[in-house]
């Protein structure tokens, strides 16, 4: 069977996390400043502070941006559930807004028309590894209300030359095996905002005045005071140490990548009843995922989305459907019917296909000769 994805674990990673047990310091300490430091550096951020996922950071980016029960964030419902659910965690309302046709990141138009007084602020994510139009998306946004994103798929992905993280906007990373870096969990919010960042350093070990490294580095004896409600989002030095490794790889792992998702392209494109991947010129995908479309206009596709799906398993092929709209889930239906009908049509027809860095060449080979006969036998 050729998998979905696969983490990229190697010797070095192994020998980082023995190193770590041997120094007694397996809590968040030295380890994760030092990651920290890094991924701020790689991405253009003043600062990093990390998490145990992207899932804990957003809640915390939200909590710091100053969302509160009552308020509104417009995001997109084409995503993970965490996206919304970060949200929720904070009391405000997620409002979904569509996403484009093409890119199937959030519409900036659509979200223009979704802002209401209510509004704090707009949720952007990064589909898969494409970056959203942040410049449309902060002329969509009221005065004041900011931008805050969802990059959990996006390390290594570019926005007009510069690298997601690097817009000035509070945004989120996720280390979870699925992503591009991983470090089995984990996320990091990112900020140019050096009060915001101390507040999220703050929040992630339960609101306390002073990290437990501060307090062991300083000279005599310092108390902790405990102003407001934190929480434990604490990373620990033995996952940090896996994500220093992961780091002198990103580059490779991200022209692999690239090169994976190029020969899937040039295969598919040629393939009418198919709808590849877009890349706007203001944008580098870091194909942290790769999904095809079925055109919904064509008649002549031999297997409707579900029948391919069952027949790539067959021929040993993993898959999975594309996106399922958050909207469409039992917890946010529940809450008040919305329709998304761009959403709800590319999640109806779209398929997740094998993706990762060392995918062999022959397999890719498979996935597309496999995909291409199915389709249009
Ligand atoms: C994976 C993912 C998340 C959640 O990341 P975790 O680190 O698993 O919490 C959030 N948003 C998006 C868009 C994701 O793809």
């Amino acid at each position: 069977m050729i998998p979905l994805s696969k983490p990229e674990f190697g010797d070095a990673e192994a020998r980082a996390v023995a190193d770590v047990l041997k120094s007694g310091w397996v809590v968040q300490g030295p380890k994760v400043e030092e990651f920290e430091s890094l991924v701020a550096a790689r991405v253009g951020a003043a600062h990093g502070v990390a998490t145990t996922s992207c899932t804990t950071a957003l809640h915390l980016a939200l909590v710091a941006s100053g969302i509160r029960p009552g308020d509104e964030v417009i995001c997109p419902s084409y995503s993970f559930i965490a996206t919304a659910n970060s949200v929720m965690y904070t009391g405000a309302t997620p409002v979904f807004a569509e996403i484009e046709a093409d890119t199937w990141n959030i519409d900036p138009a659509d979200v223009a028309r979704r802002v209401t007084s209510k509004t704090r602020a707009i949720l952007a994510v990064h589909q898969v590894g494409l970056a959203a139009d942040l410049d449309r998306l902060k002329d969509a946004a009221p005065k004041g209300v900011p931008v805050i994103e969802d990059a959990a798929c996006a390390i290594g992905s570019l926005y007009k030359g510069r690298p997601v993280g690097s817009s000035g906007n509070v945004s989120c990373l996720s280390f979870h095996p699925r992503k591009t870096i991983s470090l089995g969990e984990g996320g990091m919010v990112l900020t140019d905002d050096a009060g915001l960042a101390d507040h999220v350093r703050r929040l992630r070990s339960h609101g306390a005045s002073v990290s437990d490294l501060d307090r062991h580095g300083a000279q005599g004896l310092v108390y902790e005071e405990y102003r407001e409600l934190g929480y434990n989002y604490r990373m620990t030095d033995i996952q940090a140490a896996i994500g220093i490794e992961q780091l002198t790889r990103l580059d490779d792992l991200l022209a692999r990548r690239r090169a994976v998702a190029g020969r899937y392209n040039t295969a598919f494109c040629k393939v009418e009843q198919i709808q590849t991947p877009a890349e706007p010129a203001y944008a580098t995908h870091s194909y942290q995922s790769y999904a095809i479309r079925l055109r919904p206009d064509r008649r002549d596709i031999r297997a409707r989305r579900d029948d391919l799906m069952r027949e790539l398993v067959g021929a040993g092929i993993a898959c999975r459907r594309g996106i399922p709209p958050i909207h469409l889930e039992p917890l946010y239906r529940d809450r008040g019917l919305v329709s998304l009908p761009v959403t709800e049509a590319v999640a109806a027809d779209s398929i997740f296909l094998p993706m990762y860095a060392s995918l062999p060449e022959p397999d890719q080979a498979l996935v597309v000769e496999t995909v291409i006969r199915l389709v249009t036998r």
